[in-house]
């Protein structure tokens, strides 16, 4: 994976430079938070890099340790904020098409405010 493979109008890349709107929840230098549009939880947030990654495997190989350990704490930090730490949650990353990855820009899911049962529905 190259920056080349980024695609710089999905979603999200819309979204961080400001063509899409978007509910922020949190932001900094390297990362920026916003609510899922979709949710699948009383609280579920997306946290991504502002840098062009596709996805994970993509950010480990090619981001610093700067950016890797500000996403980190952004992930934890938004647990905090939307009131789930507490109590409980699940950050979940989907990537590539086994993965069920559907927007091609790394983002976590933050999830929580409630059980959240089993981690896979055996199909
Ligand atoms: P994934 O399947 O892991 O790629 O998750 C993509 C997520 O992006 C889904 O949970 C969608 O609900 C969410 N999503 C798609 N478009 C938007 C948007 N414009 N604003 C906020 N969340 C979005």
């Amino acid at each position: 994976m190259s920056q080349s493979d980024y695609d710089p109008d999905n979603i999200f890349a819309r979204i961080l430079d400001g063509r899409l709107p978007s509910q922020p929840v949190d932001q900094d230098e390297q990362t920026f938070s916003f609510a899922d549009i979709n949710p699948q939880a009383p609280q579920h947030h997306l946290v991504i890099p502002r840098g062009a990654y596709t996805d994970l495997t993509d950010f480990a190989d090619r981001a610093s340790d700067s950016e890797l350990a500000a996403w980190v704490r952004a992930l934890a930090r938004v647990a905090k904020t939307s009131g789930v730490a507490k109590e409980g949650y699940r950050v979940i990353v989907n990537i590539g098409g086994h993965g069920g990855q559907e927007v091609p820009h790394l983002h976590g899911h933050v999830l929580g405010g409630a059980p959240l049962g089993p981690m896979l529905t055996r199909r």
